[in-house]
């Protein structure tokens, strides 16, 4: 039944499609006249399908070949597809359970059937929302040092790695989309973006800062030439699924070699524009409560992500990268060569927080936190507050998480 070439699915053609999917069958039913089937995807890129039978659930995913957001003037290959599968399958070996089962891959018709997360919902929604996940920042935390540090040479066999890096290499027209959009357009006018009218003054002021592009195309160099470990890519808060106790992280499609700081700074960013859009979206008498709550997730998840990677340090140091044979072995520590490279980690991920913190607001793929505050001039006062900590950020990195959180604390005062 499924063609050769291929072909977006439809929910009325979904059960005819995939009915010789064995894996599938076996989850939901065997009958696919029982199937019924819902088209849930709310993200920009890519269809995601609920296949719902007399014996279970399953979620089926398909690129198609452009941005969904945008529409087919905007071709973006289905190879991503197959980027996302391997880095699910590498995710889930390096922080088993914390990424969606895998059931089936058909890489001709870009289609991924995964485990179906329940009761979880995009944690951005629960942020907006008001609603606490227990273990949130203890969670991304680990998955974030674990993935970093597993996949780098402080772990993986050169060989391997390197055969890696030339897999994911391929992954070049979202790698695009991540350059242009979250290290470049922030920066001018460029075509596709927009953002909140009130906002021009800041924005003009931005741009008119030759030391702040510079310190974004910096980082965007680390990004494009800093092939330490294999990165989520777009590890943002609709990235990740939960309940009020469990978390999940979803779509990798973006996966690439890239600097170890990524993931942790990109997710930071986001945590941060949860907590700047609070005011909007919380009463008086809960809001100071739920913005201290999403600090103590910042702290949380970067002393963990600190913690963990101790720990590996001095567990799976397996690699070509800084062996034991040069310390350990000689009966010396290597706990000064772990914290300047900790340093550089964190240094890293500031500068790609601070990037994030101006491009969710100023160019294509703008973030729910702010989007959903109707009042466009109360929207741009917060919003304001997300680019001037970005620019901070950029100029000048906080050494660390007590001075982050110090900073976002004297910006929201702002
Ligand atoms: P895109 O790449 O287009 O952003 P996502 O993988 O983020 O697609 O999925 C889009 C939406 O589909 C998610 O926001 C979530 O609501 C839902 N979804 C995706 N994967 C699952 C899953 N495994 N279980 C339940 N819901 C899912
Ligand atoms: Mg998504
Ligand atoms: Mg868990
Ligand atoms: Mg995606």
């Amino acid at each position: 039944q499924t063609p050769h070439c291929y072909e977006a699915l439809t929910v009325e053609t979904l059960p005819t499609r995939l009915i010789g999917v064995a894996d599938l069958a076996a989850r939901v039913g065997n009958d696919p006249a029982s199937w019924s089937v819902q088209e849930v995807g709310d993200g920009n890129l890519n269809l995601v399908f609920i296949v719902t039978g007399p014996s279970g659930r399953v979620v089926v995913k398909q690129a198609l070949p452009y941005v969904r957001l945008v529409g087919d003037s905007w071709p973006l290959p289905l190879k991503r597809a197959f980027f996302e599968y391997h880095a699910l399958t590498r995710q889930a070996a390096r922080d088993p359970g914390m990424v969606p089962d895998i059931y089936h891959f058909d890489e001709a018709q870009a289609l991924i059937v995964m485990e179906y997360l329940s009761p979880h919902i995009i944690l951005r929604g629960k942020l907006i929302k008001g609603e606490r996940v227990e273990g949130l920042g203890k969670a991304l935390g680990l998955f974030c040092a674990r993935t970093a540090f597993q996949g780098s040479d402080l772990a993986m066999n050169a060989g391997e790695k390197k055969a890696d890096t030339a897999l994911f290499s391929g992954n070049v027209e979202l790698c695009d989309i991540t350059e242009q959009l979250v290290f470049t357009d922030s920066y001018y006018d460029a075509e596709r973006n927009h953002h909140t009218p009130e906002l021009q003054p800041v924005v003009d002021e931005l741009r008119a800062d030759p030391a702040l592009k510079a310190a974004a195309q910096y980082m965007l160099m680390r990004f494009t030439s800093g092939g330490e470990t294999l990165m989520h890519g777009d590890l943002h808060t609709g990235s990740v699924m939960c309940t009020d106790t469990d978390t999940k992280v979803i779509d990798p499609e973006f996966a690439f070699y890239g600097p170890l700081g990524f993931d942790l700074g990109m997710l930071i960013a986001n945590y941060l524009m949860a907590y700047f859009s609070q005011p909007a979206h919380r009463s008086a008498d809960e809001l100071e409560g739920y913005q201290d709550w999403l600090l103590d997730v910042t702290r949380e998840t970067s002393t963990t992500f600190h913690a963990e990677f101790v720990r590996l340090w001095a567990s799976e140091r397996t690699g070509i990268l800084y062996p034991p044979a040069l310390w350990e072995d000689q009966g010396q520590s290597s706990d000064g060569a772990r914290d300047a490279l900790l340093n550089h980690i964190w240094n890293d991920a500031m500068g790609f927080c601070g990037v994030e913190l101006h491009r969710r607001i100023l160019t294509l793929a703008h973030n729910a936190d702010f989007e959903t505050i109707e009042d466009t001039a109360a929207r741009a006062k917060l919003e304001a507050r997300s680019l001037d900590m970005g620019r901070t950020i950029l100029l000048a990195r906080p050494s660390n998480t007590d001075d982050l959180i110090a900073l976002a604390r004297a910006t929201n005062a702002k």
